[in-house]
């Protein structure tokens, strides 16, 4: 995919985001629920992963998706607003934009009786309903009622009379790792909790506890009888939640962070390049400055660690990353010109730089590497199967 020119920013660095794999990694999803009848909510939350959650969401909607996950009111407001139907589930919670909430019918996950008694008042003052997902603490003690607290819970709930529980949910803490006896753990007390939920006289609709890492491995988590819905997030960006689990997922990578060339010297041995001099040329070298730094997202971590793609080959990140640019070592790659094109994520003829590959090189995991691509960056959505693209009446 060549760098797109025509676009309105002038800085060369961009964020293309290539709906063709984000369709690839939804049909992988679908494939390891087929014929179960499971539904999938399709994680948007954070930007989608920095994806830019309303070419996401739109993309996925217009292939079937009618289910989405985000964090925060504010997001769900935002794909409401882009017009995207179905439902759309508040993951985080919500503390204090009941209104909100019931106006742009979100689905909140609840978990306290303060919670209940706000959104049936809103929903009271708005005169409509408000549908909710009961969250289990299961084990992540995060958010979420234990099973302990469920009695009280379920009397505060049936005082609630404009709440209505379409779902119940928990969350995995070690989904990537099947070996784990703490998962077995979290599904008996899930199973334990929709027990007494039944007992009390609720049938939620959506029973869910998986995320990419059990939809990947943990069959029991979406078996279809006992959780019938899916909630993969990183997965539908291209990336698995673990090593193990990327080698076997055959995902596709939908964010490649490109920039260019803006300056290329010379310099000779001995001479250090970048704030604090952290690395020295060992010799006579060819030094190209990239327009993209720590303020982007670039992590300051990646100087001295990290390589670039430019020319189909790997380029060292040499010395400290600056806050808007950094500097990669070229002296191995042949014929390297000023604008030549620079991958930070992504590929480039037979190479490529994954998010788990930046991750491993600091220390992190490949979800904030893709939520750090800062909001500086313009995404630019692009599709490399342009024959599932709607064509434009002047084709
Ligand atoms: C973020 C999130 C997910 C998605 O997790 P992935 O590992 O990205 O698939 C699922 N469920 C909840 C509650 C989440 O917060």
């Amino acid at each position: 995919m060549a760098f797109s020119s025509d676009n309105s920013f002038s800085r060369p660095t961009c964020a293309q985001i290539d709906l063709a794999a984000l369709r690839h990694n939804l049909r992988r999803c679908r494939e390891l629920v087929s014929g179960t009848g499971i539904r999938l909510l399709a994680v948007v939350k954070a930007n989608a992963y920095g994806h830019g959650a309303v070419p996401i969401a739109q993309e996925l909607a217009r292939f079937g998706v009618d289910c989405f996950g985000i964090s925060l009111v504010e997001e769900g407001v935002e794909l409401r607003q882009a017009g995207i139907q179905g439902d759309i589930v508040v993951l985080g919670g919500a503390w204090s934009d009941d209104d909100e909430i019931v106006a742009n019918a979100l689905t909140p996950l609840v978990f306290s009786r303060d919670q209940l008694v706000r959104l049936d008042a809103a929903a009271a003052r708005a005169g409509s309903v408000v549908r909710v997902h009961l969250k289990l603490d299961t084990g992540m003690s995060r958010i979420g009622i234990t099973l302990a607290e469920l009695p009280d819970f379920l009397t505060a709930l049936s005082a609630a009379r404009r709440v209505h529980v379409e779902g119940l949910a928990s969350h995995l803490a070690n989904s990537e790792c099947l070996e784990h006896p703490q998962n077995a753990e979290q599904l008996a007390l899930f199973r334990q909790a929709r027990a007494v939920l039944k007992a009390a006289g609720h049938d939620p609709r959506w029973c869910h506890i998986a995320n990419s890492g059990a939809l990947l491995q943990l069959g029991e988590a979406r078996d279809g009888a006992d959780f019938n819905l899916v909630r993969p997030g990183i997965m539908l960006y291209g990336e698995a939640p673990s090593l193990e689990l990327s080698e076997v997922s055959g995902l596709r990578a939908v964010l490649s962070w490109r920039t260019s060339i803006t300056h290329l010297k010379t310099i000779e041995e001995g001479q250090p390049v970048s704030y604090g001099g952290r690395w020295t040329a060992p010799r006579r070298s060819r030094i190209a400055t990239l327009p993209v730094g720590y303020a982007d997202g670039y992590n300051r971590r990646f100087g001295n660690v990290a390589e670039v793609l430019i020319r189909g080959q790997r380029a060292p990140v040499v010395g400290t990353v600056c806050m808007d640019m950094c500097m990669v070592d070229v002296t191995r790659i042949d014929g390297v010109s000023l604008r030549d094109e620079a991958v930070l994520l992504g590929c480039q003829g037979e190479q490529e730089i994954t998010a788990r590959e930046l991750a491993e090189r600091i220390g992190t995991i490949s979800y904030e590497i893709l939520t750090s691509v800062g909001a500086r960056v313009p995404r630019v959505v692009v599709d490399s199967d342009e024959s599932q693209t709607p064509r434009s009446r002047d084709e």
